[in-house]
């Protein structure tokens, strides 16, 4: 399959059917994300187990590249620690935006993303949930309070 089916079929599926969508109660950190560019607005919950992400869940609203990039990424980083997923987002982050970047065959679904560099205007799209995880696990997130 070439890149343009994997990420025409991967964005489609996760755009429709979003993995890991809604909330985490307390002690969830929080991290909102927006990208005024196209309007993508995303919270990103994780739940942190000594630095490990134990569980991972978004909501928000927009593009189908935002919300299927969300949904594949949280499928992707349960039981990654802080250093794994730093070294998984910097392979996205090449993945996205160098032109030639070859994508590595362990990304596995998450190679569909590489379509979006056809797409540069999309790339702050895709990147949106990542960077708002990487800010979640960075302490720049909110606690998630129960009421
Ligand atoms: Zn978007």
């Amino acid at each position: 399959m070439d890149l343009k089916d994997l990420y025409r079929d991967v964005i489609l599926d996760h755009n429709k059917r979003p993995r890991n969508f809604g909330v985490l109660a307390a002690p969830a950190i929080a991290a909102q994300g927006h990208n005024p560019l196209c309007g993508d607005q995303l919270t990103i919950y994780v739940d942190l187990d000594h630095g490990t992400i134990k569980e991972v869940r978004f909501e928000g609203s927009g593009c189908a590249i935002s919300v299927a990039s969300a949904s594949m990424m949280t499928e992707a980083v349960k039981g990654l620690d802080a250093a794994a997923f730093a070294a998984l987002h910097a392979q996205i982050h090449a993945v996205l935006t160098q032109h030639d970047a070859e994508v590595p065959a362990t990304l596995g679904k998450l190679a569909a993303l590489g379509g979006v560099r056809e797409y540069p205007a999309r790339v702050k799209c895709a990147s949106l949930s990542w960077r708002t995880l990487e800010a979640a696990i960075a302490g720049a997130g909110t606690a998630v309070t129960t009421e």
